[in-house]
């Protein structure tokens, strides 16, 4: 794909996150791989007015080769690339019921999230529980890190997802999968809830192996 074509990309998923109130303000970031190096959205962008010439250019080392500067959470994607050869893009998002359910004191750290559906058990399967630590703290890269080699999608606590994909839209579809799945965690609060069986997960597993 063109670097031209996954700038557009980029800002018309911005666009639609944003109408969607899947992220609200200037938070929230995107990044896809190109050529040589990758895209990010830039420090302090709403994700709705994303001009695609003033993207923020990086490479493999975090530097800034073109655009505007890049977000100050620009750490969070480069550990995931550097652990995930496959992933193509990465999105991290501030939606309200994903960052609710990061609030809750009595969550699973390893698991946060049961097998409600088939579609999350497919685009999520497990979700780990970052721990809490400032935005711009170089010790939450490390942690995302940490995670990484293993999931492609977590939590960090009282923050938000960040969901890598082995494309851009393979990540959107997952990160608003699991925005769904939060949302639906809460609605069932205090309800008895049948989730899928490990058998039924399992199955799910083989005929839908990760990609
Ligand atoms: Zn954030």
């Amino acid at each position: 794909m063109s670097e031209t074509l996954l700038r557009d990309q980029i800002c018309e998923l911005g666009r639609s996150i944003f109408e969607r109130g899947l992220t609200h303000g200037s938070t929230g970031n995107i990044s896809a791989r190109c050529e040589d190096g990758w895209l990010l959205t830039p420090t302090g962008s709403n994700l709705g007015k994303l001009d695609p010439a003033r993207l923020s250019k990086l490479d493999w080392q975090g530097r800034l080769i073109s655009g505007d500067q890049p977000s100050k959470e620009n750490f969070l994607h480069l550990a995931m690339y550097q652990e995930r050869e496959r992933s193509r893009a990465v999105v991290h998002l501030h939606s309200t019921h994903s960052v609710a359910v990061s609030v809750l004191d009595d969550i699973d750290h390893a698991e946060v999230l049961p097998p409600l559906t088939a579609y999350y058990v497919m685009r999520i399967g497990s979700l780990p529980l970052v721990p809490y630590y400032a935005p711009g703290d170089l010790q939450l890269a490390e942690a995302v890190r940490g995670y990484a080699g293993k999931h492609h999608a977590m939590l960090l606590a009282n923050h938000g997802p960040v969901v890598a994909g082995t494309s851009l839209a393979a990540a959107a579809d997952a990160v608003e999968e699991l925005e769904a799945t939060a949302q639906l965690f809460l609605l069932l609060q205090g309800r008895r809830v049948r989730t899928l069986t490990p058998e039924q997960v399992a199955d799910i597993r083989r005929r839908y192996p990760a990609a």
